[in-house]
């Protein structure tokens, strides 16, 4: 592939070269099967171990308590939209979620199907550009749900709410990027194909004392106990897309885990932003204590340049930098996988551009 890409994509998006490699070779002769993976039975002992190392990985890395069991599921992060409250919420009963984007309204308006939800706060009225932080959660939900990092709007939790209720959590895309005590939570999900490997997969970790409280019948595929006593493996696993999180779950730790990738994020972002303050012609969306690490989101002072920085930034092989429609300007994504190499390109594109312009 063209390394000289600088890929600023939101998600899916850029992935370690070794990852993609490894997972290219995997694809014709998996391990001197003389099989493609995609050839072998996932209960087959090869694939058994793939799925254990993932699973395995994943508990390392955030390194969970015991009472966690890790999985991984079909059907993406708004497949949990549903099975979070079809498993934790009794009719009747009430859950507390913080309104901060499109994402956390669409898990609200699945939990609404299974009992009452209490939108403890929101910043749906500036657009979403800060995090509602200041809200008190009714000591009978039965959990407070967050979605940590806002895709969309560039903002993200930086400070885990404190309460005394379960803490449920969308990471789709800030899993694995910066140090927390994951053991503050309990049930962490999240779509992979931002941080943690390809479209496909999805996981969840969840502790198992949350679970068997609600009385309703809960079908089989979206009861997490069965999955957890099938090990994750109930029904046929995405596959490849557990294997290309297994290798990137193996390059993160390869990197020195979560502490490690942590700093270099905080130094791309620091670059970026200080960029984006420090240019005339570039200007924040954010409210600056809540911006995200993982998506920058700016806009122009002069709206009539932003067609041209595009194409110029084209010229430059940046790409993946159009924000998103409901918010306009651009976001840049920097993910995990992407080198600060690339954050460096991006901001003498900026530099110059603004310097051509003055
Ligand atoms: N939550 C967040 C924070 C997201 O960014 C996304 C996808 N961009 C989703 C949920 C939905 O994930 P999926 O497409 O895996 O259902």
């Amino acid at each position: 592939r063209n390394m000289k890409v600088h890929n600023f994509n939101a998600g899916p998006s850029i992935l370690p070269n070794e990852v993609l490699y490894k997972a290219s070779k995997a694809l014709i002769d998996f391990e001197g099967s003389g099989m493609s993976i995609l050839e072998i039975g996932h209960r087959t002992p090869p694939f058994v171990a793939v799925i254990e190392e993932a699973r395995s990985l994943v508990r390392e890395l955030m390194q969970l308590e015991d009472d966690f069991e890790v999985l991984f599921l079909h059907g993406g992060a708004s497949t949990q939209f549903l099975t979070i409250p079809m498993n934790l919420l009794e009719s009747g009963e009430t859950a507390a979620y913080t309104d901060t984007g499109v994402w956390s309204s669409k898990a609200i308006k699945e939990a609404k199907l299974f009992g009452y939800v209490d939108v403890v706060s929101s910043s749906k009225d500036r657009n979403y550009n800060f995090i509602p932080k200041d809200f008190t959660v009714p000591p009978q939900a039965k959990y407070l749900h967050i979605t940590t990092n806002n895709t969309i709007y560039g903002t993200q939790w930086h400070h885990i709410p404190e309460t005394d209720v379960p803490l449920v959590a969308d990471m789709s895309s800030d899993i694995l990027s910066r140090s927390m005590d994951f053991n503050k939570f309990a049930l962490i999900y999240g779509g992979v194909q931002k941080n943690m490997g390809a479209a496909g997969a999805t996981v969840v970790a969840v502790r198992k004392s949350i679970l068997g409280k609600v009385t309703r019948n809960i079908p089989s595929m979206l009861d997490y106990r069965v999955h957890i006593d099938n090990a994750s493996m109930f029904n046929t696993p995405p596959v490849f897309a557990v294997y290309i999180s297994m290798l990137t779950l193996r390059w993160l730790k390869a990197q020195g885990g979560v502490a490690a990738i942590e700093k270099i994020n905080d130094r791309k972002a620091a670059l970026l932003y200080g960029e984006i303050d420090e240019n005339p012609l570039f200007r924040g969306t954010v409210v600056k204590e809540d911006r995200s690490k993982m998506n920058v989101c700016f806009i122009m002072d002069k709206p009539e340049l932003e067609e041209e920085f595009l194409k110029f930034t084209k010229k430059e092989d940046i790409v993946g930098i159009k924000g998103h429609r409901s918010v306009g300007g651009f976001r840049a994504s920097i993910y995990n996988a992407l080198p600060l190499d690339s954050v460096e390109v991006m901001v003498e594109a900026m530099k110059y551009f603004s310097m051509k312009k003055a």
